[in-house]
């Protein structure tokens, strides 16, 4: 089991570490290599995402990211700035499915902003296409309107597109995941306005008939979006397109309260991963031995789950999560009265004693 350890910038390295830490105390063998990436990349190899990076990354099992990021290269040209070696890796790697579970752990309820009967227990697993849509669509750019309603001013436009065997991969990745769950599915679209949704609605319904014990609903993005503050638990997988998933997977990890707290993994059709917490690099506590290593740990045993065929292990490491939590242990983020304050090395250190 080869891994590329990509720990990035900001926190990064410092929960990275942690996730590192973990898997270490499994009884398992890993081939671990590791190399610089994002703003620390550009620091050491003058780009974010380096040749050597990408060869270790293409010739792993699956990569351990941290974040990338920082406000010093800001004013970089965009094809330098950090941000773009996660973009990279999706493109080079084909990473097309994104999965981001929005979990409400009993222990951190009142964290969220909704009341905690709408929220505890929540768990529920957003998919996302990750390579399509309006984010990459052609053409796209900047010129002077020859029609519209002000000919002759300066305006913008992007290519909303998908294809059908984009929708078919993405929604059978779907109902894969929801046979291994509750058996429900609700693809989001935006059929009633956009011709691209209404393919992506026929598809996902054609595609459904190959999986008959899978339960399928249909949601406008606008009713999904309230209903995810609503009734988030009413769902259990969403499929939808890049853009939508991109507003929606953020609005459903904000249910949790808890930034800090959320793994995601990025598939491509080997199964082959990109594993990162959700939250970015952090700079404002950088360095401080406060971050919460929670989300790169559970984002370590997705990585066990999805690429690495490691179900038991996987579910050992969320289990001391949960264990560590029950015990009362919080970093700051998740600190509240009643509870004991920990940093980043001691949360890592009491997840491998409950793996124990
Ligand atoms: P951020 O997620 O880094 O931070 C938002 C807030 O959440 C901050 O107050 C931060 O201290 C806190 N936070 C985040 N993760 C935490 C953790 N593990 N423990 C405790 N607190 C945590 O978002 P931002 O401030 O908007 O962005 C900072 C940098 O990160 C920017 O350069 C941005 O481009 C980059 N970014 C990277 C990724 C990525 O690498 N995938 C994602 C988002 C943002």
């Amino acid at each position: 089991m080869k891994i590329a350890v990509l720990p990035g910038d900001g926190i990064g390295p410092e929960i990275v570490a942690e996730a590192v830490k973990v898997l270490g105390a499994l009884d398992l063998q890993f081939e671990m290599e590791s190399a610089p990436v994002g703003g620390a990349a550009y620091a050491a190899a003058g780009h974010p995402l380096p040749e050597s990076t990408l060869k270790i990354a293409r010739e792993a099992d699956a990569i351990l990211f941290g974040a990338v990021g920082d406000w010093k290269y800001d004013t970089l040209a965009r094809a330098l700035r950090p941000e773009q070696a996660i973009l990279g890796l999706r493109k080079a790697l084909g990473l097309f499915a994104n999965f981001r579970p929005a979990i409400c752990y009993e222990q951190l309820v009142d964290a969220s902003s909704l009341k905690p009967e709408l929220v505890a227990g929540l768990d529920i697993l957003i998919i996302r296409e990750l390579t399509g849509d309006i984010y990459f669509g052609q053409p796209r750019g900047r010129r002077t309107a020859e029609d519209g309603h002000f000919p002759g001013a300066e305006e913008a436009f992007d290519t909303m597109r998908y294809s059908r065997p984009e929708i078919e991969r993405i929604a059978r990745v779907a109902f894969e995941a929801a046979r291994k769950r509750s058996k429900r599915v609700t693809s989001v679209d935006k059929a009633n306005v956009l011709e691209t949704f209404q393919l992506w609605k026929d598809v996902v319904t054609q595609v459904h008939q190959e999986y008959p014990d899978v339960q399928l609903d249909h949601m406008y993005v606008d009713n999904a979006a309230m209903q995810l503050v609503k009734a988030p638990k009413s769902f259990d997988v969403i499929v939808t397109g890049n853009m939508f998933g991109d507003i929606l997977s953020d609005e459903a990890s904000m249910l949790t309260g808890s930034i800090g707290m959320l793994p995601s993994a990025s598939l491509n059709d080997k199964k082959q991963g990109l594993y990162e917490p959700s939250h970015g690099s952090a700079p404002d506590i950088a360095g401080k031995g406060v971050a919460n290593p929670l989300a790169t740990i559970l984002s370590a045993a997705m990585m066990l789950r999805f690429s690495l065929n490691q179900p038991e292990a996987a579910d050992r490491i969320e289990a001391a999560v949960k264990a560590v939590l029950a015990q009362g242990l919080r970093t700051p983020d998740i600190h509240s009265a009643g509870t004991t304050k920990v940093g980043t090395a001691q949360m890592g250190d009491a997840v491998v004693n409950a793996l124990r």
